[in-house]
């Protein structure tokens, strides 16, 4: 049964959310944390999998390099301290999809910690920064997945019987948990939305991780708690699981808001409890509660060597981080003089990286953006390919943008020489050639075709003599159309007004 709900514009006037937030990147190494099996998606069930990540007796684990190495520059992108001594530890529970019955992780002693992520949010006074402080971020592996056969919901709950996948089991993850994030107000859903982006975006700018939600690469837990006012101690939290889209961690946030703000009213307690999101009802329901606070017991694992990362390959690491992607767009923002707003939706077109590169080959920055989230844009959505995947490149443009400054192809022509390209006709050079694309510029045949448009509707004359300029579009149509395309349409114009005595 739903649970009761206050509307969150009452809930926000009535209580201050906390917010916390516990993200869980799978690292896009080739093999496995402690072993050397492939960690490629969407293998046949149990083939990546050998002693070590099935848990057999003896099997021993050997630590992968390049995921403590992408933890630390995680780390580092996210402006934690890096320990300079730190242990795994074993944490100890049974469930099927975990074969050796204790999960290697860290415990009180993270490779990160201490760090931030500053991230921009639209208010009603404009958009304003909030600093999200981040606890630790800690390596860990992943566990197998179990599938829930034979009932109507997935769920164990019905099912006629289960079955296991280790392939999962032992792929390096790095949690990244925040402090309770305090301040937001009524923005915190659009707040903890706005973190949980900022961070995929430096994950995937980091190249650690195809940070694919929907696949679970990333998955985020969303830890929620109401207070009475931002003077009072922190209230009991919520821990609801899996929130595997932005969209469902802003709205899982707003339900949890609503629905704790309804239960503290009735003058009942928020239970401590992990909980469950449903994305097709946007609600959220009781799942293991937490209140006897498990015991992991937690002990260090005796079969890895403590980590103690050189602090000369530490600031190495740090010396070659890539720039942070918000820093990075506004520098670009000013450079090609665009506002907040286009820069996003080229962000969102995935055409940013493109844009720049085009810029970088000579092309002009207008002209650059004009093509990739216009006519670009177009074709990759007709062919059904990324935009990235277009099989045009950066000196394409360069041709392309250079015939139409010396007025040898006009837009119309352009698009279609690019055309040309995609349909594998060869060079811009090649395909203006072979189409025979170039712009009339001789006047003789544009004022042939300009008579022709005029005796074919003689309103026309008159109404623009008369004043009616507007008029003229039709005849610049209609010699566009007996030149192909091939006419200059300003031209065009020009030579129109004379023969008709009208000046513009
Ligand atoms: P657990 O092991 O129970 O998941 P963690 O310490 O890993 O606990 O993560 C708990 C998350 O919840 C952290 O992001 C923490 O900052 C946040 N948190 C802790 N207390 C509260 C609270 N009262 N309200 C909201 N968030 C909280
Ligand atoms: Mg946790
Ligand atoms: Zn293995």
């Amino acid at each position: 049964m739903a649970e009761k709900v206050m509307p969150f514009d009452e809930a926000i006037t009535k209580f201050d959310p906390v917010i916390g937030l516990e993200v869980h990147v799978e690292l896009g190494t080739k093999t496995k944390m402690f072993c050397g099996c492939s960690t490629e998606f969407g293998a046949a069930p149990n083939t990546h999998v050998c002693p070590v990540c099935l848990g057999l007796p003896g099997a021993l684990p050997a630590l992968n390099e390049i995921g403590v190495e992408s933890a630390i520059r995680i780390g580092l992108a996210l402006n934690c301290q890096i320990a300079t001594w730190c242990r795994f530890a074993r944490k100890n529970y049974f469930y099927p999809d975990m074969p050796k019955n204790f999960q290697t992780s860290q415990y009180d002693e993270p490779i990160c910690f201490e760090g931030f992520l500053d991230v921009e949010v639209d208010t009603d006074e404009g958009r304003k920064t909030f600093r999200i402080d981040i606890e630790r971020a800690h390596m860990e592996e992943d566990t197998g997945k179990n599938s829930h056969m034979g009932g109507a919901t997935g769920r164990i709950h019905g099912a006629d019987y289960s079955l296991v996948d280790y392939n999962r089991a032992g792929i390096p993850l790095i949690e990244i948990v925040t402090k309770p994030i305090t301040g937001a107000g009524k923005y915190a859903p659009e707040v903890a939305k706005a973190y949980v982006a900022a961070l995929r975006d430096i994950l995937r700018n980091l190249g650690v991780s195809d940070v694919k939600m929907e696949q679970g690469s990333l998955r985020c837990d969303v830890n929620l708690s109401l207070r009475d006012t931002p003077e009072s101690e922190l209230g009991t939290r919520s821990e609801t699981k899996n929130v595997n889209s932005l969209r469902s961690v802003e709205r899982a946030v707003r339900y949890e808001i609503t629905r704790q703000a309804a239960r503290l009213t009735d003058g009942e307690r928020v239970v401590q409890e992990t909980r469950h999101w449903h994305e097709d009802t946007g609600v959220t329901t009781s799942g293991r509660s937490k209140s006897d606070a498990e015991d992991y017991r937690y002990f260090p694992e005796p079969d890895l060597l403590p980590i103690a990362p050189d602090p000369a390959w530490v600031e190495k690491l740090r010396s070659e981080l890539p720039e942070n992607p918000a820093i990075r767009r506004s520098r670009l923002a000013a450079e090609w003089g665009i506002s907040d707003f286009d820069m996003q939706s080229l962000v969102n077109s995935d055409a940013l990286d493109l844009v720049e590169a085009s810029i970088a080959a000579g092309v002009d920055s207008a002209a650059a953006r004009k093509w990739w989230t216009g006519e670009l844009a177009r074709l990759a959505n007709e062919e059904e390919v990324e935009l990235s995947e277009l099989a045009i490149t950066h000196q394409h443009l360069v041709d392309i943008e250079h015939l139409i400054s010396t007025g040898a192809l006009n837009d119309k022509l352009a698009r279609q020489a690019i055309e040309g390209v995609l349909a594998g006709e060869g060079s811009i050079a090649e395909v203006v050639a072979k189409r025979g694309l170039a712009v009339v510029s001789d006047d003789g045949p544009l004022l042939a075709a300009i008579d022709e448009a005029l005796a074919a509707d003689p309103s026309i004359a008159e109404k623009i003599q008369s004043g009616k300029l507007q008029a003229a579009g039709a005849v610049v149509g209609a010699v566009m159309k007996a030149t192909r395309g091939q006419a200059d349409a300003a031209r065009v114009r020009e030579l129109l007004f004379e023969r008709l005595g009208v000046s513009e």
